[in-house]
């Protein structure tokens, strides 16, 4: 696939140092505390999606081959409704509460009030290059920050309309886009933040807790893993339609993807069936003609999914074209346990289906890995829902859908374990921009405390 040549070139890390300067001084001159500015910076993030929609679809269909449908709904509506969803609430999110004062303590009063944290880091991945660099980017606003966005090298359309358009429409001494890959992440994380958001996999995200844990900056880690989908019954069309939508999303390369399918041996035939059904429905007989399936993002990711299409018997898909990063969507079976495809985030659109006896022994499987993003169940059956919220965990459980509940801003989105630490969406972004910093007031007229001074052995005898 041919990629835009950014037209925006990247910072040189040796540039970083004083960029970080000037977005001290933003935030320490107090501009970006009151909020008149934050909501400014939210009707500017609005504007950029009703004015821009096109540059940055168009930059997305370069970098991933996203229809502009797909991007509209799942990066552009799903920022532009945060950001609108922050203005609405910002008052409310930011007003100070009282806290009730114990007798002893009284007279005084006591409240907490949410404090910007002060110059914070995002680092995105590619996978969906503008949501997961600007949703965060609206609660580190909301939340009266300054920020730092380093979106991923290897959008490079993306991440140049990103720092090509931002300053435009937020504070451009208030928030920096920094382009580049590695050396620049790395210059970054050499500087002292006031919180990191990460997004993206598992190593990376040792190297930033490392990086942090040199300033004890507080982090958030956004990372992935191998998200299950436990099948035992339902409407079989539906279920499968529900999989394969969830995981042929941007071509498989979602976090949140069902990365592969227990089923039990019983529903397995109908499910098989049904799910070569719902591909051909959901892409045509020949999905390298669909204009809805999106492309591998560069060739080594292209030659790691060829690669594991050798880890089963191939029930549907297995066409690949290199050159324009094409790769079918394939659904393996006779899939080992241990094979290459059951050891790694699979992110693409290969879907491996085990068979198990029951949901025991699909629990007792997952359970046995490391902590996923997302575990999925298909089940009519409230009692099997109960037993596996019960004996599962994972950083969100969906019943009978894949990948949607992250569109309900309501939830807090974010892993467990290896799969993460902290969420956002919504409030949970303001929140975790923010410090909950408690306030107590009292006077000095009268010395309400004095009963608690040393010697205490007055104290004794008085209480
Ligand atoms: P990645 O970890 O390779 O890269 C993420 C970011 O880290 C990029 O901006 C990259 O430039 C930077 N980076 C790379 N090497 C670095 C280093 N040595 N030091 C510092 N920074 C470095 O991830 P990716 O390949 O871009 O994205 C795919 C991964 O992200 C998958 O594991 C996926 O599950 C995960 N992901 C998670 C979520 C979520 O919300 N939890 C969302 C999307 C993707």
């Amino acid at each position: 696939m041919s990629k835009t040549v950014s037209a925006f070139p990247d910072t040189f890390p040796a540039d970083i140092p004083a960029l970080l300067v000037k977005l001290r001084e933003t935030y320490g001159s107090g501009r970006t505390r009151p909020v008149a500015w934050r909501r400014e910076q939210l009707q500017g993030l609005i504007r950029l999606f009703d004015e821009r929609e096109q540059e940055l679809a168009d930059a997305l269909a370069a970098d991933l081959g996203k229809n502009p449908l797909e991007s509209y709904v799942t990066e552009l509506s799903l920022v532009r409704a945060e950001a609108e969803h922050a203005l609405k609430h910002l008052d409310k999110w930011t007003r100070s509460r009282r806290v009730p004062v114990p007798p002893g303590l009284l007279p005084a009063s006591a409240r907490t009030e949410p404090q910007p944290l002060g110059v914070v880091l995002i680092i995105g991945p590619w996978n969906y290059p503008v949501q997961l660099v600007l949703a965060p980017l609206v609660g580190a606003l909301a939340a009266g920050n300054a920020a730092v966005l380093k979106p991923s090298e290897l959008a490079p359309a993306t991440s140049a309309a990103l720092a090509d358009l931002l300053p435009r429409y937020v504070d451009a001494d208030a928030v920096a886009v920094v382009q580049g890959g590695q050396e620049t992440s790395t210059a970054l994380l050499k500087e002292q933040f006031d919180s990191i958001f990460f997004t993206g996999g598992e190593r990376v995200g040792r190297i930033v807790l490392q990086a942090a844990a040199e300033h004890l900056t507080p982090v958030t880690l956004e990372l992935g893993g191998k998200s299950p989908a436990v099948v035992l019954d339902g409407n079989w069309a539906v279920v499968a339609r529900r999989l394969v939508f969830g995981k042929l999303l941007n071509a498989g390369q979602t976090c949140v993807a069902p990365d592969y399918v227990l089923v039990t041996k019983e529903a397995a035939p109908a499910l098989k069936k049904h799910l070569v059904r719902a591909v051909a429905e959901q892409f045509g007989k020949d999905p390298s003609r669909s204009k809805d399936l999106g492309r591998i993002v560069n060739e080594q990711h292209w030659e790691r999914l060829v690669g594991l299409l050798e880890s089963g018997t191939i029930l549907s898909g297995g066409h690949s074209d290199r050159g324009s990063l094409y790769l079918e969507p394939t659904i393996l079976t006779d899939v080992a346990p241990d094979s290459p495809v059951m050891q790694e985030e699979i992110f693409g659109p290969v879907l491996p289906i085990i068979e198990v006896e029951d949901l025991d022994e699909a629990m007792k499987f997952i359970g046995s890995r490391p902590v996923p993003l997302a575990a999925y169940l298909y089940s009519n059956s409230a009692a099997h829902r109960k037993a596996f919220e019960e004996g599962v965990r994972a950083g969100s459980i969906s019943h009978n859908a894949s990948t949607v509940q992250l569109a309900v801003p309501g939830l807090p989105f974010g892993g467990a374990g290896a799969s993460g630490t902290g969420a956002y969406h919504g409030k949970y972004t303001f929140d975790t921009f923010s410090q909950l910093r408690p306030v107590f007031t009292k006077g000095t007229l009268v010395d309400t405390l004095r009963f608690a001074y040393p010697p205490y052995t007055g104290l004794k005898k008085r209480v």
